[in-house]
């Protein structure tokens, strides 16, 4: 299992441009790992990010893609390759919501969560594996929702491609221990970004009622779960669905 410990990583974040993912990569950049951020309309935001890095010391590229694409998926992937080598270490947290009453939601609100959440994950994973299997080392980290587990009103379309990233993650895992490849899902509650923050203050007091710990998460609550399940020192933990929620799926 220590195979492959001393090689410089590489990882891919996706939807990397702000939020939880900007975080995540704040995090690998600071465990010395060569950041690939993914954005898809936020230049500027991913831009920022990378030169943060680069002013630290770090390794930081930032490349332009709708992960619901997979040709735009496959082109960003050959061009790490091209630029690093292969990715190590993929983190497919790029998401969207788009709510509505199931007997309101349009075919469009249903087609663009899946397509994003879950098709994406399908996609940037099948686009990295085979030189993962060939190296036989590789952490895949998804970022579910404790909306897969629990389900949420108005959320029929994201409950449905947040609990399929669960099983694709216990299924990929299955395919791939042999070969020193960890697959895990991260389940954040509710986390201080500004899908939180537009939210009104009402349904936020309600909303903390339900949290044992009774506040919202950070985004480093879920930076520092996902720098571990990337190091070696995770070797161990795979499949599993790991939730940073402040209890709320209790
Ligand atoms: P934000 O809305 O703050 O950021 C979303 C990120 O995803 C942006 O960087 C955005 O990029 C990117 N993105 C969206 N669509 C695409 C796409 N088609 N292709 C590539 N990138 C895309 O989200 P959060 O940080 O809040 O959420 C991150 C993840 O965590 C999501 O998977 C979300 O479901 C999950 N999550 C969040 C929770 C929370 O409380 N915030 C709770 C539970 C789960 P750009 O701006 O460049 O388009």
């Amino acid at each position: 299992m220590k195979e492959n410990a001393q090689k410089e990583k590489i990882a891919l974040v996706t939807g990397a441009s702000k939020g939880i993912g900007k975080a995540i990569t704040l995090k690998l950049a600071s465990m010395g790992i060569k950041v690939a951020i993914n954005y898809n309309s936020s230049k500027d935001d991913a831009k920022e990010t990378a030169d943060k890095i680069i002013a630290n010391g770090g390794s930081a590229i930032i490349l332009k893609a709708d992960v619901s694409n997979y040709d735009e998926v496959q082109e960003i992937i050959k061009e790490v390759d091209s630029t690093w080598g292969p990715i190590d270490i993929l983190v497919n947290n790029a998401g969207i919501i788009s709510d509505n009453l199931l007997v309101r939601m349009s075919i469009e609100e249903w087609t663009k969560v899946i397509n994003t959440n879950l098709n994406g994950t399908f996609y940037c994973t099948r686009s990295v594996l085979r030189n993962m299997l060939k190296n036989r080392w590789g952490r895949i980290i998804n970022i579910g929702s404790v909306v897969g587990l629990r389900g949420n009103i108005g959320q029929t379309n994201y409950a449905a491609s947040k609990a399929a990233i669960i099983g694709f993650t216990k299924a990929l895992a299955k395919e791939v221990a042999a070969r020193n490849i960890t697959v895990n899902t991260v389940t954040p509650g509710y986390i201080n970004t500004e899908t939180v923050d537009i939210l009104p203050q009402k349904l936020k007091d309600h909303i903390l009622t339900h949290i044992p710990q009774q506040q919202f998460g950070e985004k480093e609550d879920i930076a520092h779960i996902v720098g571990f399940l990337a190091s070696q020192e995770s070797n161990y933990i795979t499949g599993q669905t790991i939730s940073v929620d402040g209890g709320l799926a209790i």
